[in-house]
């Protein structure tokens, strides 16, 4: 039983084709093209899924930005636009002629990491994306928890500050609004006036500034996961995202989380996730 996994990106949208082992057999990759509009990226998928597809194929997975409304189905709070509010998966199903799963991407690197990388036989695992935003997954017995409303995993607008930073979604003091790319980019800016991507800001660990902005991204990043093991007490956590690749928050940020969780016993794995930009297309194979 062969089994196609899509991950719907914002620039590029990747398909892969795996057996029973999720063995990868073929892989295809190209580009989104959402300036071309919603019919496009149904047929960018479509296209993908019959290039990939062999006679043996039983099922289609998607993995999309945004999330999926439990009442409506239809997609929420996507940062590729064209697609909020519309019925993805029924769309896909007619174009496609056949059933699909369909789950977003948080919870997809969730899955993908605690059944095939750095979680694997781990119960309880929290998968955590770190990047342009802020989000996560929550995997149990290897299935995806999604909850009573689809929000579990939300951390990323959890309240660490009730009179903080503004956020987009209306409110103040939200995780995402500390410790997303753009935020950490936005506090080097107000405290040095350059301009550069955090890959760049970690390479200045010689300057004044950066003891600042490194002492308060840690203690952040370590409330707020502090908050989620008291909450869960996960038997792992994956970092994801292009923050993930920041080695610090392995070690340093590792012992902050544990002085803010509520016992004095805490040794939560916090890993570094193995499968890289491939966690959308095997989380997408597995839901
Ligand atoms: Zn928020």
């Amino acid at each position: 039983m062969y089994k196609i996994g899509i991950d719907l990106g914002g620039t590029k949208t990747e398909g892969v084709l795996v057996d029973e082992e999720f063995q990868v057999v073929e892989r295809k990759r190209v580009p989104t093209n959402q300036n071309n509009g919603y019919e496009s990226i149904l047929h960018t998928i479509k296209d993908l899924v019959n290039e990939l597809k062999n006679s043996e194929t039983t099922s289609v997975g998607v993995c999309t930005p945004g999330a999926l409304s439990k009442e409506s189905g239809l997609i929420k709070n996507s940062n590729t636009q064209c697609l909020i509010g519309k019925d993805l998966k029924n769309d896909l199903e007619k174009i496609l002629d056949q059933e699909i799963s369909i789950e977003n991407d948080a919870n997809c690197f969730a899955l993908a990491e605690a059944r095939l990388g750095a979680a694997k036989n781990h119960e309880t695992v929290f998968g955590v994306i770190m990047g342009t935003g802020v989000g996560g997954g929550l995997v149990i017995d290897g299935k995806i928890h999604s909850g009573r409303t689809n929000i579990a995993g939300e951390w990323g607008h959890h309240c660490i500050k009730p009179n903080g930073n503004y956020c987009y979604c209306g409110r103040n003091g939200c995780v995402e609004t500390y410790i997303s790319g753009p935020a950490l980019e936005k506090k080097w800016n107000e405290l040095t006036n350059q301009n550069i991507p955090v890959a760049e800001i970690v390479k200045n660990s010689q300057e004044d500034a950066y003891k600042t902005w490194k002492k308060e991204f840690l203690e952040n990043f370590g409330l707020s996961m502090a908050n989620v093991i008291d909450i869960l007490d996960p038997d792992a956590i994956v970092l994801g995202g292009g923050l993930s690749n920041i080695s610090f928050l392995y070690d340093e940020g590792k012992n902050l989380v544990y002085e803010n969780v509520f016992s004095d016993t805490v040794d939560t794995p916090i890993l570094k996730n193995q499968l890289g930009d491939s966690a959308g297309v095997f989380g997408a194979c597995l839901i």
